[in-house]
Formats: C-alpha cells, structure tokens, sequence
C-alpha cells in the first residue's frame, strides 16, 4: 500500500457504492480516530498527488463521494460529542457523529439541532455540514448552513485552521465558515463542529395530515398559508405513488389518495386558518396526536428509501422555485411527464417550494436527459438546481447553467479561484461540483 501502513491508521481495501449506485472504487478505505491521522493522511495524499475523498455516511444523492484510485476517509471512528454548553447554547462534536444520535443527547437537555434531513437517522452530522443539508423542518429552520458557528478543517495541504467562533456575533473577517459548510469536501477534512442549539420548542403545535385533491392544490394551501403569515415547523408533500411505495415496501398501511398527502405541524394559535385553507383547497383532513404524528413523519423520511426498494435506478432532483413559482412548476413538470411517458413521483418539502421528482427510469440516457429538462425548469423560473442534496458529480452541469444564468461566469471563475487557492494540488475531492461545473460552463461558452 505505498507506505500508508507505516502511518499506523486502521486502513481497509474495499469497494463501496453510495445510496444511488455511484461507485467508490478507492485504493484503500481509511478510518482516523482522531485529527492527528486525519493531517498525516492528507499529507500523505498531497506529497504524492493522490485523491483524497471524506466519507460520512455515504447517504450521498449527487455521486458527491464516488471516485477511484482515491484515498476514501471514512470518519466513523471520530464521533464523539465533546461539549453541549448550555449558556452559550453551542454543541461541540466530532464529524461522525451521528445526526439522530447527537439530538438524542441534547434532547435530554432540553435542546435541540433543528435541521433533519430525511437521513437524519443514517447520516453524520460531518456530511451534513458539507452538504448543507436541509430537510423537514427546513421551512422554519433553514439548512445546516444556518447552524454551524464554527469548523475545525484540515487542509488539502495538511495545515490545520479552525473558521468562526463558537458564538453568533462575529464580524471577524470573510465569512468562510460558510464557505467551508455545502463545500461537499473539495475544501478539506473538517474534524471539529460547533453548531448553534436552541432550547426545545415549548410552544403547543398541532400535527395534520391532509389528503389533497392533487398537488396543484397543495400548491395552493401552501401559498395562501404563507399569505396568511403562517410559519410552519413542517410542510411536506408526498404523492400517492410515494404512498403506495411505503405501503407495498414498508407496509405502512397508510390510505391512499388521488393526491398525495400533506403533512403539517402548525402552532395550535393558527389551526383554525390552516383549517379553513385546508378545506377550501379541498383538504380532506384529520389531526394526529403524537404518536401518530411521530409514525407519519418516520414514514416521510423513508419515503427514499421505499422508492429505492422498487427500481434499484433512481435519479432524485432537488429542485428549488419560489414559492410563488410552484403551479408552473408544476405544470411544466407535468408536460415532461408526458413528453417521456413516464411518471415521477414526488416527494417535497413543499412549505419551502424544494421539490424532488423522482426518475425511476432504467434507460440511463432517457433519464438523464429528463434529469436536465427538469433542472433547467428551475433554472427558468428563477430556482435553484439543488435546495439542500448539493451539486457531486450529478447536477455539475446545471449547476454551471444556473450560475451562468443567474449570475455571470465571472461567479464560477471565484469559486473556482478559491477552490485553486486552497487545494493547489486539486487532491481534495476532484472533479466535482465547482471545478466540474466551471470546467462544463467554460465548455460551452
Ligand atoms: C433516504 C434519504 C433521505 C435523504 N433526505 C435528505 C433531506 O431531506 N435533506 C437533505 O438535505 N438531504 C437528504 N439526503 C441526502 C443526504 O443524506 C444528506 O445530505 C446527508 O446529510 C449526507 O450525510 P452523509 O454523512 O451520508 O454524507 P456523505 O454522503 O458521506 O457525504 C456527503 C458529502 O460530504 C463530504 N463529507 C463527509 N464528511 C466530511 C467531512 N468530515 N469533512 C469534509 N467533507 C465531508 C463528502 O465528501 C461528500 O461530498 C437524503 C438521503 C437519503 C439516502
């Protein structure tokens, strides 16, 4: 193994795939327990020009962990919550940690880390960070981006910093907390999180379960919702291919409906106005206590993964539009529907207008080119290609058509530039996201 055995780092030789079948075919697997290995395996990488690639858990929807000859850094073994500081409201820990887990143990103090993306109960809180993962209760509380107060990272060039500080004010100099948080591990290995906690919710929510006449209505509740000045903790859809996935996969023994599902959780101040929205949309709806809640919201994060159970092949958009873009969203998704004869269900967190059409499509080229046509439809409508499962390998491309579109190749070129000034070498995660969808853009100027 070229000398990494005298390192003394667990190392393994194995080959992966993540959880839509991009292939991770490295030259060894590699397990640091603590920040000390993970600086002598980056070295090792950048004296030699070899690709290194962070590994959380692998729940990764954009091939943002595959790759070959590469070294893969799996993080498991750094998982370790080191401080919950309960006047500063920070929680410290190691990236392994697991998300489920790590809010586990604050809610035995009373806290909470608001962010849960469907995986919460498989991915680490590392990869979480570095995807800038959202999720269910995203409509209210953001993304990770809005959590994380500071990182510890190693470098591609093995130097050590730490970025923020362990607090919310802090007017020190370029934001690069930020810029290291959704940078999907072409920046560094970070081996340290602060995130931002706060105390749980003490206000009483009520929990519905709405079964909609179809999604454009659901649009509609959700628009008038947000007239009305409703914030929802949650607000998301499920179409009733995606209910009759989890029933036949998962035997979920959920009712199924022409329409979909709507889930929300509102504060009980404005349950009669979400009712009377409900209704003239033409909501058939019932409210849950929490049990039933809890078991509609676990069946909601295995949405995915009951899909996965029936076509192995599986392309997840990720779109984002305005909210006052999703009809024609919608429309537009329907007509690509019937241009490729084909159905997608839906999966969304509709309250924040992130929509994820799912292609269940076997004919890889067919469903790449639906996998653009519906990206660009963001695009058009003034969107995003990607709301929260990031950019990988998958969305490159639409990537670089947004940031062209929207803001200028100049946009690409910084980022570009800044992903040079820190990986030199280009050995820390390469030819992905930035450097991937400047090197399309610039392709087709
Ligand atoms: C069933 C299912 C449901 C999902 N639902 C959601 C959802 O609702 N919202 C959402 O946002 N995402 C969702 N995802 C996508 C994904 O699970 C999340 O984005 C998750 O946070 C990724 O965590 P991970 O630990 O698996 O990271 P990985 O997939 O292992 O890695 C993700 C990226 O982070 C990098 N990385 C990992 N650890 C580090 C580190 N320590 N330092 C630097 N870089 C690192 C990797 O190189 C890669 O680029 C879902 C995935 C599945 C399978």
């Amino acid at each position: 193994m070229g000398g990494i055995d005298n390192l003394g780092i667990e190392t393994k030789i194995e080959e992966r795939e993540d959880f839509v079948n991009f292939k991770v075919k490295p030259l060894f697997v590699t397990f640091p327990k603590n920040e000390e290995e993970v600086v002598k395996l980056v070295q090792y990488a950048y004296e030699r020009g070899i690709p290194i690639v962070p590994w959380g858990a692998g729940t990764s929807l954009t091939g943002a962990v595959s790759c070959e000859e590469c070294i893969l850094v799996d993080m498991k073994n750094m998982s370790q919550i080191l401080e919950i500081n309960e006047v500063d409201w920070y929680v410290r820990a190691q990236p392994g940690v697991n998300l489920e887990f790590l809010n586990r143990k604050l809610m035995e103090r009373g806290f909470l880390l608001p962010p849960d993306p469907a995986s919460f109960f498989l991915c680490s809180i590392g990869g979480a960070v570095s995807n800038s993962s959202g999720g269910m209760r995203g409509v209210k509380y953001g993304t990770f981006r809005d959590w994380v107060l500071a990182l510890r990272v190693v470098l591609p060039t093995g130097e050590v910093i730490q970025v923020g500080e362990p607090f919310r004010k802090n007017r020190a100099g370029y934001d690069l907390v930020h810029l290291f948080t959704g940078s999907e591990g072409t920046l560094g290995i970070i081996t340290e999180i602060w995130f931002r906690i706060i105390p749980v919710p003490r206000e009483t929510q009520v929990s519905l379960l709405s079964y909609m006449p179809d999604l454009d209505s659901t649009a509609g509740v959700i628009q008038d919702m947000r007239r009305a000045g409703i914030l929802p903790e949650i607000a998301e859809y499920i179409d009733n291919d995606v209910v009759h996935a989890l029933n036949s996969q998962l035997n979920a023994g959920l009712r199924e409906s022409k329409g979909g599902l709507l889930m929300l959780r509102v504060l009980a101040q404005d349950l009669d106005r979400m009712m009377e929205i409900l209704n003239r949309w033409g909501g058939d709806t019932v409210q849950l206590n929490q049990e039933e809640w809890e078991r509609v919201y676990s069946l909601r994060a295995q949405s995915a993964i009951a899909l996965k159970a029936i076509s192995k092949e599986m392309y997840v958009e990720d779109i984002v539009v305005p909210v006052s873009r999703l009809m024609d969203a919608i429309k537009r998704i329907r007509k690509l529907e019937e241009k490729y004869q084909v159905k997608m269900p839906i999966i969304a967190h509709i309250g924040d207008g992130n929509l994820h059409p799912n292609i269940l499509l076997s004919d890889r080229q067919r469903a790449e080119e639906l996998f653009e046509e519906v990206g660009k439809v963001a695009i058009e409508l003034g969107g995003s290609v990607s709301g929260e499962h990031g950019i990988g390998v998958q969305k490159a491309k639409l990537m670089g058509i947004q940031v062209k579109a929207h803001g200028g190749i100049k946009v690409l070129e910084i980022m570009k530039q800044i992903k040079d000034i820190i990986d030199p070498k280009g050995i820390m995660n390469p030819g992905k996201y930035v450097e991937l969808a400047y090197r399309e853009a610039k392709s087709d100027r």
